[in-house]
């Protein structure tokens, strides 16, 4: 018997059975053909079922499927690291690769605690978060994502206590006194807390999971600054915002502002396996570069730097740069724009739209009951979170096919209304 993830096994609904997938549509098995929404948690950035990708890891799986990182070395690996550091902010020259999203955000507060460590500054072993944020399930993750938030509460005694922010308000158009007292709480807490913090860490432009709060630039322009005089390293958390769905390859370029350490994961091995880069400047680095043994990285996941996954991401990363894939995001974001803003209804509280996706977030949980089913009889796989209505759609989504989604979406709004 499988145990699902974040349900309810007595009270669940079965789950729907996916015998294949090409392109946007999963194929289910009492035979219908549905467009995923939501790129399977955001990950398959390509569609489904590539020939180019599926060549790329056949090729690679009949060199090779895995090879230990640790004292051995392999082209895939070495390929994607260059390529990583090529396609991100400058700066960002070095890559840890590891397993999973969370462990990518495990490595970088380790690697933040232990450039403290080496330099000797002792006291520094504290991460700065923000409320809503959301960084993994694993313990790490979960001791800097929102306290509050069902997934992790229960969890507390367990965590280590890090240091919470008011999550930014000022929306992605800044409110411009909000702007002003969002930087004003950042600057006040950093200057009380500096001593005790290591790193400030924030999924840029878009908190994805805690909620959908997209934001400006602006607050992170001001956060690199702030850091910068506090002495606090910054992190970004690109593990959804990364590979193109806030509208730039990454979010730290349209946020003009470059973090000191970088995680990456989703979308980096477009929904094909599991892995993740946390990439870091020659600043931390150089902390770790050192005759003496124990100031060496004390981390090494097993799979790290996979080469079927390194040979993956290499593909997925040429597909991208070769067929112009920002132009594709960009069109997604107008016509979401055209479809989604200004929508009213009884039990929408607002609606909000950044890169590749789209978002109606209603009043109540409750709201949204039923809304799976609903889109499913109409073709369309979307699996909302607690009052998030949302879609993340492969980003070869057709004019068409996207519009069906957003269709779908509104048509449920309505029927909610009498
Ligand atoms: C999904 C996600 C994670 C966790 O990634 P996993 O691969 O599921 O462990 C971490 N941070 C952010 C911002 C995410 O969206």
């Amino acid at each position: 018997m499988i145990w699902y993830p974040y349900t309810q096994q007595k009270t669940m609904a079965e789950a729907y059975n996916v015998s294949s997938a090409d392109g946007v549509y999963l194929n289910l098995a009492d035979g219908r053909r549905v467009i995923d929404a939501i790129s399977s948690w955001w990950c398959v950035i390509h569609g489904y079922n590539h020939p180019e990708l599926n060549a790329a890891a056949i090729r690679q799986l009949n060199k090779m499927a895995h090879v230990m990182l640790g004292g051995l070395t392999h082209d895939p690996a070495l390929e994607l690291a260059r390529t990583l550091v090529r396609i991100t902010p400058a700066g960002l020259n070095h890559v840890f690769f590891s397993d999973s999203g969370s462990v990518g955000v495990e490595v970088a507060l380790k690697m933040a605690i232990q450039y403290w460590q080496n330099l000797g500054e002792k006291e520094k072993v504290k991460i700065l978060t923000l409320k809503k944020a959301y960084h993994g399930d694993t313990t790490g993750a979960m001791s800097v994502s929102d306290p509050e938030e069902g997934m992790h509460r229960l969890f507390s005694p367990l965590l280590l206590q890090q240091c919470f922010l008011e999550a930014p308000r000022m929306g992605v158009e800044p409110d411009a006194a909000l702007l002003k007292s969002d930087i004003h709480h950042l600057e006040s807490v950093l200057k009380h807390e500096h001593r005790r913090l290591a790193a400030f860490i924030v999924e840029p432009l878009m908190q994805a999971a805690g909620g959908f709060n997209m934001y400006a630039p602006e607050y992170l322009q001001a956060a690199r600054d702030l850091c910068n005089r506090y002495n606090v390293l910054l992190i970004y958390d690109e593990v959804a915002t990364g590979f193109g769905r806030t509208g730039a390859m990454f979010a730290a370029e349209r946020a003009g502002a470059i973090p000191d350490i970088m995680i990456l994961a989703k979308g980096l091995t477009a929904g094909y396996t599991a892995h993740a880069a946390t990439l870091a400047n020659d600043k931390v680095y150089t902390a770790f570069y050192d005759d003496d043994p124990a100031k060496a990285f004390m981390h090494g996941p097993t799979f790290m730097g996979n080469p079927l996954a390194c040979a993956i991401a290499l593909k997925s990363i040429q597909i991208f740069e070769r067929d112009n894939y920002l132009e594709k995001i960009n069109r997604i974001e107008s016509q979401l724009k055209t479809e989604l803003s200004g929508l009213t209804g009884e039990h929408v509280k607002d609606t909000r739209v950044l890169g590749a996706t789209g978002v109606i977030e209603m009043t109540t949980p409750a709201a949204l009951n039923g809304v799976t089913r609903f889109a499913l009889d109409r073709g369309v796989w979307l699996r909302p979170f607690d009052r998030y209505l949302y879609t993340m759609p492969p980003y070869i989504i057709s004019s068409a096919e996207l519009k069906k989604i957003t269709d779908v979406m509104k048509e449920w709004v309505t029927s909610k209304q009498e």
